[in-house]
């Protein structure tokens, strides 16, 4: 029998009831900030890099004073964030690249985006999403294991699951769909640990192994010959709630 389609209208207008104007969780001050912030959260979390761009941002929010700054006083800034040498080494290039190619102004454009250092196809998208508002999918960790656990839009690959967003994904909830399922992942989806029991997508998402509140009570098969045990009075429980 063929698995039952998911309804995604009724699954993003859930997620919209609950957060009608979604926002990432990265502060940024301009598309170049935004850019240089979401080039730093590569395999860092977003809090890490908030916590080092408060400052930095104060003293360079655009790439001429970011190379004013230069590699070494940037590489100050941000030491607590992982893979800090080579991020550094990128920020100042793209400045650059922004100061000789576009005028100092972050092209909203996904190939010319795709040409600076350091930034990738989920860059990209979350740049052209979230500054210049178009309707991408930028497919994280947590966007491809909701995507596919619900069965919203299965793929083996981000590309894959990307593609099957743009595809599934009703045309009116295009523009924040991406906010959604990072929201949903990081604090209801979770990788370990799905809350299921607090979820609103439960009677539409096709996860086969939905969690419970319930305790997991293995019932023990008596050993043929045996007599089963008798049940215990559930003690202290009210029926109502
Ligand atoms: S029901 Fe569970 S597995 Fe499905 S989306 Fe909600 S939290 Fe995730």
């Amino acid at each position: 029998m063929a698995a039952r389609k998911l309804d995604a209208d009724q699954f993003f207008s859930r997620l919209a009831a609950l957060n009608p104007n979604p926002r990432g969780e990265l502060e940024y001050i301009n598309p170049f900030t935004l850019l240089v912030a979401v080039v730093l959260s590569a395999q860092a979390t977003d809090a890490s890099v908030n916590k080092a761009t408060a400052e930095l941002f104060k003293l360079a929010d655009t790439p001429q004073q970011m190379l004013a700054l230069g590699e070494e006083r940037l590489k100050g800034f941000i030491k607590t964030i992982g893979l800090f040498n080579t991020k550094a080494k990128n920020v100042i290039a793209l400045s650059r690249i922004l100061i000789d190619r576009y005028n100092g102004e972050v092209p909203d454009d996904r190939e010319k985006l795709q040409e600076l250092p350091g930034v990738g196809r989920k860059t990209a998208n979350v740049v052209l999403n979230i500054a210049f508002a178009q309707p991408t999918m930028a497919v994280d960790t947590h966007i491809f294991r909701l995507s596919n656990r619900t069965g919203l839009a299965p793929g083996k690959t981000p590309d894959a699951v990307e593609q099957a967003l743009e595809k599934n994904v009703p045309e009116r909830w295009k523009l924040h769909a991406h906010h959604w399922l990072i929201l949903h992942g990081r604090y209801i989806c979770k990788a370990r640990k799905p809350d299921c029991p607090r979820c609103v997508l439960i009677d539409l998402c096709g996860f086969k192994e939905k969690t419970s509140d319930a305790p997991a009570v293995a019932a023990k098969k008596p050993k043929p010959g045996k007599p089963a045990a008798p049940k215990r009075k559930a003690a202290g429980r009210s029926k109502s709630r």
